[in-house]
């Protein structure tokens, strides 16, 4: 049956089809008896008069009906009993023989047309039935087949020109890219290094805190090879269904050896890397399987296949000791936190397409976001972009981007939220006790702002700013830090007599402070030894068992030389604020009144007062 077999159809196509041809057919069949539908019915008696008085040409037997073609041309018909013939009926009413030889009667053969007719009305059913068990088998096959693309990798694969990054996309990380380019090298000319007899790199480990441009570096490399470029992240092979994992490695490192040269980026390869056996409560079955294929399939691959697996992570601390091994990925490429200079060429990148005023001055907005990734530089950018367009400018202002950092940092103003007056007191002298302390202690960075305009959380904020990026941190900086902390406290405590809880905030990050003086970096009485984890983050199950690696006698020293620490520095801040305490009282009065102060506003109070100069560790 030809319905049956259209090319590729959609199995709702066939159904569709199959439906519409039964109810075709159907409609044939009954309208079939009655084609011939501009003929006049008569009776029998009629019939039997017409043929003696002559005035039928011609008589047609079908089955039991006779068709009447007339002289006049018009058309009748009429029915005779079953099992009687026309002659039969003719005689018995008497029409003489004569008569009867005188009008030709055919006797048409209907059973041909009547079986066919029968078979037809028959197999509409049939083919109903047909058509919805094809229907049944089709989906049945296509959920089949969706359990099946299971183990498919969803590698998605970009080679198409306007997805392509390059090198010049990402700024700030040169030795990550001179690396890089070598990787570039090998996949553009692989026979230059085969013919020295070295070994091309078969991965690439990518180490990087997150937003830090690991991915986009990946990218890169694909688009500065021209090769075509197999993304997949980790998480994407842990899934409920044992073996997938395993199964979408098996299928991705197949699809990357018919499309080599190129490259296999396994974004956050800790999702799957990490060390085996290391999970609570039994290990992860699924994820040591994945990894393994991973493993089998980077060792199985020959020279010269030409495939470079690159992978990312922001945790090399737990990945699995395989993985890192010579012939796997040895290559290891730290992508740095952006500095100064970093930032300045990421906010470049970040202003290609945006339309900036002449006035701006990038120098100081890079200096204004240490800390900052290059995502997050990517999503100022943005935000001072959809400032810049909702207030109808025609370029984006140093204004609308100084605007953003502070909302990217602290989130937006909430000029809505109402203050009482003592709150607003408080809080002023609060945030006036953090800002004085810090101005005049060397140690602390120098004041970028302070304000009482509620921001998310904060009620208000007195923002430091490092002159440039620091990477040591002395002893007496982090002390004077812990005073210009405990500043806010302590005003509190001065001018109202007691604290409120606004200061919590303020308390968890001096005791942070003071605690890793004490276990990480050897600044107490306990000398140079270090307490705890080495690993920052606590890692379920690798650490969880064995985080405090001292004695119950070790950590109630530890607590007491915290807590000697944060005495000392709350002494500090005392003498200080209850020393200068007319000038916190001034710029206090005067904050309420203008809410927000800049570093020159705030400055001009200290004229008369010796401030020493900022240290540099
Ligand atoms: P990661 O993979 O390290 O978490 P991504 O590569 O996904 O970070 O970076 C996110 C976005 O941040 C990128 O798409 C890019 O726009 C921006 N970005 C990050 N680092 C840089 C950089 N060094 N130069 C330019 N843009 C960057
Ligand atoms: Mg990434
Ligand atoms: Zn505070």
């Amino acid at each position: 049956m030809p319905v049956l077999a259209p090319k590729k159809p959609t199995n709702k196509n066939y159904f569709f089809y199959l439906i519409i041809i039964a109810l075709l057919i159907a409609f044939f069949a009954m309208m079939l008896p009655g084609t011939e539908n501009q003929a006049e019915e008569i009776t029998l008696n009629t019939f039997i008069e017409e043929v003696q008085s002559g005035t039928i040409k011609n008589i047609s037997v079908v089955d039991n009906r006779l068709n009447l073609e007339m002289m006049d041309g018009s058309r009748q018909f009429t029915y005779k009993e079953p099992g009687a013939s026309v002659y039969e009926i003719l005689e018995r009413a008497g029409v003489k023989e004569s008569i009867i030889s005188t009008v030709p009667i055919n006797i048409e053969n209907t059973e041909g047309s009547k079986f066919w007719t029968d078979l037809l009305i028959g197999l509409v059913p049939f083919l109903l039935i047909i058509a919805f068990f094809v229907f049944m088998m089709r989906s049945a096959q296509n959920s089949n087949n969706q359990a099946m693309s299971f183990g498919k990798s969803r590698a998605k694969a970009y080679n198409k020109e306007k997805e392509k990054n390059t090198f010049e996309d990402v700024a700030g990380v040169p030795e990550a890219k001179a690396e890089l380019e070598e990787i570039v090298d090998f996949l553009k000319n692989p026979k230059k290094y085969r013919s020295m007899g070295a070994k091309i790199p078969k991965g690439v480990m990518l180490i990087g805190a997150p937003g830090t441009g690991k991915t986009l570096l990946a990218r890169a490399v694909a688009g500065e090879a021209d090769v075509p470029f197999f993304s997949i992240s980790g998480s994407e092979f842990v899934e409920m269904f044992v073996g997938v994992g395993a199964s979408r490695v098996r299928d991705l490192f197949n699809k990357a050896k018919r499309n080599a040269p190129c490259i296999i980026f396994v974004d956050e390869i800790d999702a799957v890397g990490r060390h085996r056996g290391a999970g609570m409560g039994g290990g992860h079955d699924e994820r040591e399987q994945t990894l393994n294929q991973i493993l089998t399939e980077m060792d199985g691959f020959e020279q010269g296949t030409n495939i470079i697996v690159m992978a990312a992570t922001n945790r090399p601390d737990i990945l699995d000791p395989a993985l890192l091994r010579p012939g796997r990925f040895d290559r290891r490429v730290v992508v740095d936190m952006p500095d100064l200079d970093a930032r300045k060429k990421i906010l470049k990148v970040h202003s290609r397409n945006k339309p900036l005023a002449k006035t701006i001055d990038l120098e100081k907005i890079a200096r204004s976001t240490p800390g900052f990734t290059g995502a997050d530089i990517e999503n100022l950018m943005n935000e001072a972009a959809i400032l810049a367009a909702k207030k109808d400018k025609k370029t984006v202002g140093q204004k609308e981007i100084e605007e953003s950092i502070e909302k990217v940092l602290m989130g937006p103003e909430r000029k809505s939220k109402v203050l009482s007056k003592k709150e607003k007191r408080i809080t002023a002298y609060h945030e006036v006790g953090h800002a004085v302390v810090g101005h005049l202690l060397p140690g602390c960075d120098p004041i970028h702002k302070i304000s009482i305009v509620s921001r998310g959380m904060a009620l208000g904020v007195t923002w430091f700013l490092p002159e440039e990026d620091k990477h040591l941190h002395s002893r007496s900086k982090f002390e004077d830090e812990l005073c210009s902390l405990l500043g806010g406290y302590t005003a509190e405590e001065i001018f109202f007599g007691e604290m409120t809880t606004g200061a919590s905030n303020d308390l968890q990050k001096a005791k942070k402070i003071a605690l890793n003086m004490v276990t990480k970096y050897g600044m107490s009485d306990l000398g140079p030894i270090t307490f705890g984890s080495d690993n920052d983050e606590i890692f379920l199950g690798k650490d969880l068992g064995h985080v405090k690696n001292y004695s119950e006698s070790v950590a109630s020293k530890i607590d007491d030389l915290a807590k000697n620490i944060i005495d000392r520095a709350h002494k500090r801040t005392r003498d200080l604020i209850e020393k200068n305490k007319n000038l916190v009282d001034k710029i206090a009065t005067d904050l309420i009144k203008k809410e927000t102060f800049t570093a020159e506003e705030f400055k001009k109070y200290f004229k008369n007062i010796k401030v020493p100069k900022k240290s540099q560790v």
